[in-house]
């Protein structure tokens, strides 16, 4: 049996067992099996010690989230060159005896981009949120040279934010007076929760008037279509839903850790 699995905390409401097994499935790989790991970040040093010890039967690659995409980078041999920039690892898996993190996150912003037919190359694009999230879009975004603007609630995260991409950032009390073409949003405002979003319907319409198309983009995924997407919609904006990034992250992270392509 080969172990694959999501290491998160919590992990209750996660879609990824439901993803992988129709992709193992899929790919007919019958001695597969998607487990839930449910560490809190006081055990993970436990749990990579379990992990190394008895590699060969038991794990063979993980999807990490919440809380622990930061922290997992100290208990690995190697992390790849896009992760460490990112500064955050979404995937792990082994490389003979070594174990070795990915980041698939920002796979997932440019392909759900792409699928959108969005060239987000010298576009303006505010980024709300700087958590590992925001690093991921950040990073997707830049390097597909769109000209980026950050903010945060917490003003530290986004100088942090800023400093590491050399991007400008505002004040999350100024963000409604930007104007951008694209308005991505990395927080978890909304999830869960539909009366909830990080800007007004009043930011969308205004933006709205400035005349340009504009294009907003939720990385939370539950629900599919936010407020923050429904107040967009209804002033007219193009709208890119969190599922499109969860797959295709998931898609990527499917790759490397199983080595099949579907
Ligand atoms: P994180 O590192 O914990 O960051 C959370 C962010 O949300 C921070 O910027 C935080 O601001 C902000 N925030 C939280 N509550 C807020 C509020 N009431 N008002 C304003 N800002 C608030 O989490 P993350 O990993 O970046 O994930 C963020 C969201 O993206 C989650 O919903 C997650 O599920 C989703 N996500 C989706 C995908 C996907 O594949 N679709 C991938 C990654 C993440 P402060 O710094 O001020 O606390």
């Amino acid at each position: 049996m080969r172990i694959y699995g999501l290491l998160a905390h919590p992990v209750s409401h996660s879609q990824s067992p439901a993803l992988y097994e129709g992709w193992f499935a899929h790919a007919g790989m019958e001695n597969a099996k998607f487990e839930l790991f449910d560490v809190e970040p006081e055990k993970l040093g436990a749990f990579f010690e379990r992990m190394r010890d008895r590699h060969t039967e038991e794990i063979v690659g993980l999807a990490v989230s919440i809380p622990h995409k930061e922290s997992v980078i100290s208990y690995l041999d190697e992390v790849d060159e896009v992760a460490k920039e990112i500064g955050a690892v979404n995937t792990i898996s082994w490389d003979g005896e070594k174990l070795k993190g990915w980041n698939t996150d920002w796979i997932g912003v440019r392909e759900s981009f792409t699928e959108a037919g969005v060239d987000v190359a010298e576009k303006r694009v505010l980024v709300l949120g700087a958590g590992g999230g925001a690093r991921a879009v950040v990073y997707a975004l830049m390097h597909a040279g769109a000209q980026v603007l950050v903010t945060n609630r917490t003003f530290d995260r986004a100088e942090d934010l800023a400093s590491v991409f050399r991007c400008p950032l505002v004040h999350w009390d100024d963000r409604e007076t930007v104007e951008a073409e694209i308005v991505v949003n990395t927080t978890s405002v909304g999830l869960e929760d539909l009366s909830a979003s990080p800007v007004s319907v009043k930011f969308w319409k205004e933006l709205r008037n400035g005349g340009s198309e504009i294009v907003a983009f939720d990385l939370v995924y539950r629900p599919r279509v936010t407020k923050f997407l429904k107040d967009a919609l209804g002033a007219g904006a193009r709208i890119i839903t969190g599922d499109r990034m969860l797959f295709y992250q998931g898609k990527a992270q499917f790759r490397i850790v199983t080595g099949k392509k579907f």
